[in-house]
This record gives structure tokens, sequence and C-alpha cells, in this order.
């Protein structure tokens, strides 16, 4: 048994990380789980792909000596390994430079790390992400003698490090310095798997043999993330529910047999929220800051400056659900859209902060048409109006279809806005629903519906609102009770580490009796 004391070497390999190239929450993660994890005393490394916008941010780095040496298609590739400092932290991040696979992206001429537009307007992924993601994983595989760690964990992300697990097993398990390692692949997004046609399989240097479908192959094709959940030592997503909602054919995305099979290897740890960032005590964004004993006169501020930014009627009696997110299917928009009636003829008023589908923005504009005086609509991107849209609602609505684990609940949280959510994914594990037994033990932090259809969100919103009305000292137990709660990194860094010496612990056994767990 590892003592709890004992400190592990853990190597994280991710396709994005903040600070320096970011598409989503997963670069997040990888940015601050290594910098917490580093903050319990591990040893931390993470490596990401030297793409341009990386090169461009003139960050210091110095070169890893000898460059390696990657065998592609018959080939053997020189690959050169760039190290720096993680930003406030101990922790070092690697760099796989290779400028013909990973120095295309410039957005200024529509090209991405993973994507590009075509000049028909449209985007599509590159052409040759097998090859560059088979070299990424191989890349890290060979960089692990030079990082000067006796690594314990490989931690994968994602479909583009898929291969990871499968490269570690099938060949280079038995090499020096790599029979220790035990390999957890996260799942950020099931949606995206990486899935190839059958011919670009060669360039992954792996045997045929693995091309069946119960290993690499899915319906004909190479499914990379597939790969990875077959052979990690261990499966986890970003939130416990998800984790179970992931093995059914609702939500599992055709991967769900896979991963059923795999169930006893299977577990979900809820992302964390950088605080420096997202607290309403320090936030410049806001017009006042405020904290659990002075959040009634804070808000009421950031209230009445929001109406007035949104250019809504000044009304502190009128409660504001305010909502924030990628215009999509996924984050229920379509819902809100058809209960807006309902919802309005309570004189209530709505704010709407989002980007994304075009029919949305259409129907959008519509509603704000025929309701001025409630509906506040920007549709566009902006950070510090996320912020002041957070802090001067009352309520907040994420009435998502599903949810992996969400970060606007969190900071609805911290900044005393309880939410309004479908009880799905980080949604049903991060808010507690009102009822009599949660306010009587004093946990309730917001309100959940169950069902995705517009009747259940509307009873969800009905039920807050006279809650609001009715019952003004609970409400603002409620808002005392999300204030209070801690999803910090450090807390998800912490669930992550219990992981890790689990499967370090698994793993002293096995070697002990001389064999390697299935
Ligand atoms: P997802 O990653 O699925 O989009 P999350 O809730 O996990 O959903 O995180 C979304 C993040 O993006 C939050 O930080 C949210 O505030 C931010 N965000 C989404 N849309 C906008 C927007 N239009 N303007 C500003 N911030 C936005």
């Amino acid at each position: 048994m590892p003592k709890s004391d004992s400190k592990l070497s853990i190597l994280l390999a991710s396709p994005e990380v903040v600070g320096f190239a970011k598409t989503g929450g997963l670069a997040e993660v990888c940015g601050y789980l290594p910098a917490a994890l580093s903050r319990l005393g591990h040893q931390i490394a993470v490596i990401m792909p030297l793409y341009r916008i990386v090169r461009q941010l003139g960050y210091p780095m110095t070169p890893i000596y000898p460059p390696l040496s990657i065998p592609m298609r018959g080939q053997t590739i020189s690959v050169r390994l760039w190290k720096a400092q993680l930003p406030n932290s101990e922790a070092s991040i690697y760099f796989v430079e290779h400028p013909d696979l990973f120095e295309r992206d410039d957005p200024t001429k529509g090209r991405g790390i993973y994507q590009f537009v075509q000049p028909d307007g449209k985007k599509i992924d590159y052409p040759d992400n097998c090859g560059r993601y088979s070299l990424f994983c191989r890349a890290v595989m060979e960089a692990i003698p030079l990082l000067g760690m006796n690594v314990d964990i490989l931690h994968a992300n994602d479909w583009q490090t898929g291969l990871l697990p499968v490269y570690l097993q099938e060949l280079y398990q038995h090499r020096p310095g790599f029979r220790q390692i035990r390999c957890l692949l996260t799942i950020h997004n099931l949606a995206y798997q990486g899935v190839f046609k059958s011919w670009e399989y060669p360039v992954t240097g792996l045997s045929w043999k693995l091309f069946n479908h119960q290993q690499l192959e899915f319906y004909g094709h190479l499914n990379f993330l597939k790969a990875g959940l077959v052979f990690a030592d261990w499966i986890n997503t970003v939130s416990p529910t998800y984790s179970k909602e992931i093995q059914t054919p609702e939500f599992g995305c055709g991967l769900e047999g896979v991963l059923s099979e795999r169930t006893h290897r299977l577990s979900g740890i809820v992302n964390g929220v950088d605080y420096h960032v997202w607290n309403s005590q320090s936030d410049m964004n806001l017009p006042e800051r405020y904290d659990r004993e002075t959040f009634g006169h804070g808000k009421a501020i950031c209230k009445a400056k929001l109406q007035e930014e949104f250019q809504l009627p000044v009304d502190s009696s009128k409660p504001i659900l305010g909502m924030i997110a990628r215009l999509v299917e996924q984050k229920g928009i379509s819902l809100v859209l058809k209960g807006a009636e309902s919802i309005f003829s309570r004189g209530v008023q709505i704010i709407i902060l989002g980007e994304g589908d075009a029919e949305y923005h259409k129907q959008l504009k519509k509603l704000k048409e025929r309701y001025p005086h409630q509906l506040g609509l920007y549709l566009g991107f902006d950070e510090g109006l996320a912020h002041r849209v957070e802090a001067g609602s009352d309520l907040y609505l994420m009435p998502s279809s599903f949810e992996p684990s969400g970060l606007n609940q969190l900071y609805s949280l911290r900044y005393g806005t309880p939410p309004i959510v479908r009880a799905t994914g980080g949604l049903a594990d991060t808010i507690v629903d009102t009822t009599p037994e949660t306010i009587h033990t004093d946990r309730a932090t917001g309100f959940h519906f169950k069902e995705y259809t517009t009747e259940a969100f509307l009873s969800g919103v009905h039920r807050a609102l006279d809650f609001y009305w009715t019952e003004h000292d609970r409400f603002r137990q409620i808002i005392r009770c999300g204030m209070r709660q801690d999803w910090s990194w450090d807390r998800s860094a912490k669930e992550y580490e219990s992981l890790f010496y689990q499967m370090v612990q698994e793993r002293n056994k096995v070697m002990k009796m001389g064999g390697k767990s299935s």
C-alpha cells in the first residue's frame, strides 16, 4: 500500500492546456489539475504538442537532448522536445515539436488546432489528424525516459491521447522504466472519439491483430477513444453521474457497450473552479463585490446595474433568470424558448448571454422583439459580462440535455445565484435540490427538474420562483449554503490523488505476484 504521504510521479498528456492552447474545458482541467496536484507535493509533468500559437507566446523553453526518434510507416522521424514551467506552478510542461504536423494553426486564416475552415465556410477536421495524434502519442512514450521521472501514472485525456494506453501495453511495457506505469484515461467529451478510415491504421504502427471489434475497431473504422477505453488501467469522466449515464444508449454515443464492460474500472470526478477568477468577493468585473454576509446589498447593486446594461426596466422586485451558454441543443435553449411565454407571464426578466447556432440566434431575436422589456439578450462572447450576469441574476438557468461536468452552475453557487438545473451529469452531482428535508438539514443549493421536457423545465422554474417570492428567509439560506460550497481544484485534485493511490496500490500487488492487471 503506498502510504498516503508517499509522493507520486504523474505525467499528464493532453492536446491542449490553458495558457497555451484552448478550445474547451479540457484545457482548463489539464492546466489547473496538475498545478493543484503539484501543490499536494506530487512530481508532475504535462506534455502537449507545440502548436504555432504556443511558439508565438514566446514563452521561455529549453530544448531536451537528444531529439526523439519516432518510428512511423517504416521511417524514423526526428522530433524535438522542449521544456518549460507550467505557469503559477512547480510542475513542468513539455512540448512536442513537429512543425509540419503541429504548427499550421492560424486563427486569422481560419485554421485551428484540430480543424480548418474550407473555402465554402464549412469547418472540417484536418485530414491527417490520425497521423498527427498517433505521432504525438508515440512521442509521449519515447519522451518518458528523458523526463527524469520514474512515472507511476500516465494520465491520458480525450481521444487525441487514446493510443497511449495501447502503446504502453503493446509496445513499451517490457522496456526498462515502463513496467511500473499505470494509465488513466479521462473522458471530457464522449461525443468526440477520433474515428478514422481503416486504411489509416498503419500510421499507428500497431499490429493488425488489434484491429478487431473488441479492441480498436469500431464498425469498420479505427476509433482512438475506444482504443483508450479498452486498454486503460482505469477510466474516469468528469462527474460520477455522467460516468453512469454514458453506460446507457441515451448518453453512450455508441460506446455504451465498451463502457459497461469496464464498469468496474470506471468512475467520475467533478472538475474544479478557479476561485481566483470566479469569486464575488474579489471580482473586478462587478460594480460591487460581496460575500456571504453582504450579498443582500451587493447583489442588489449588481442587479440594478445589470438591468441598466441590458436596457431593461430597473426594478428590484422583478426576479432575473440568468443564462450563459454556447447556444447549442445540449444547453437546453429550446426549452427556454418554448417555456418563455409562461415565465414572462409572471413578470420575470430573463437575461441570456450566448452565441452558437444561427437558428437559435434567429429565434432569440424574435423573442426579444416580442418581449423587449423582459428579455435581455447579448449574442456574442463576453467574459466580463458573464461575471456580471452571474452576480446580477436572482436565479440561474441550466436546463442541459446532458452535462458531463458543467462550470456555470458552480460559478452561480459562488455568486449567490441558486441554479435551476436538469438533474443530469455534473449538475445532479453538484446542486442539491430544495426539499423540506434539504432545507431542514441546510444542504439545499438550487432546484432540480428531471425530464428533458418543457413541462418539467417549467415546473422547476415555477417552483423556484414561488420559493423566491414566498420563502424570503429560506431563499437567503439557500444562497448562503451555495456560497459556502468548495468546488476548488484542490478538492478535485484530492479525489484524483485517491484514485492514483488506488491504481498504484493495485499495481504493487500485481507486481509482487509478477503479473499485470486485466
Ligand atoms: P461547456 O464547456 O459545455 O460550454 P461549461 O458550463 O462547462 O459548458 O463552461 C462554459 C464556460 O464558457 C463558462 O465559463 C461560461 O461562462 C463560458 N461561456 C459560454 N458562453 C459564453 C459567452 N457567450 N460569453 C462569455 N462566456 C461564455
